[in-house]
């Protein structure tokens, strides 16, 4: 998966995500990625948040809009991923698949959380870009 937030310089704030899908997936599967809600979702009162990974995982908690609900609740960006990832694994202890989370808030804050580490993103702004790496559930 590709996920992309942005916030203008109006401050509104918007989403996209791509995906192949899983290798070997059956034929007639839908993954996470064109579900709203599960694989992106936006709310430009709050902020948006977008998925990668086993979207049959990310589907069971409607990550995305779970992302973007906490964040309107107070958590922050790196919260609200932490706690989702969280919701998953509780769900699937086995913790044998991966599922990562992006998100940014009205402020322009960002947070990233999966599984298993390895996972960053990369992050513009009008001052400059980094790679962010993203805390993982499962350290090394
Ligand atoms: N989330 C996608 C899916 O389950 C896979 C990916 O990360 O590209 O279809």
């Amino acid at each position: 998966t590709i996920g992309m937030l942005a916030l203008d310089q109006n401050g509104d704030i918007s989403g996209a995500c791509t995906t192949s899908g899983m290798a070997y997936k059956l034929g007639g599967r839908v993954g996470d990625s064109p579900i709203v809600g599960a694989g992106l979702f936006i709310d430009n009162e709050v902020g948006g948040a977008t998925a990668t990974g086993v979207g049959e995982e990310v589907v069971k908690t409607v990550g995305s809009f779970l992302i973007v609900e906490l964040m309107r609740q107070g958590r922050s960006p790196q919260e609200a991923c932490e706690e989702a990832i969280a919701r998953i694994v509780k769900k699937n202890p086995s913790k044998d698949f991966q599922v990562g989370f992006i998100a940014m808030d009205k402020q322009g804050r960002t947070g990233s959380y999966c599984i298993h580490s390895g996972f960053s993103y990369r992050k513009y702004s009008p001052d400059g870009h980094e790679n962010v790496p993203s805390g993982s559930h499962l350290k090394g």
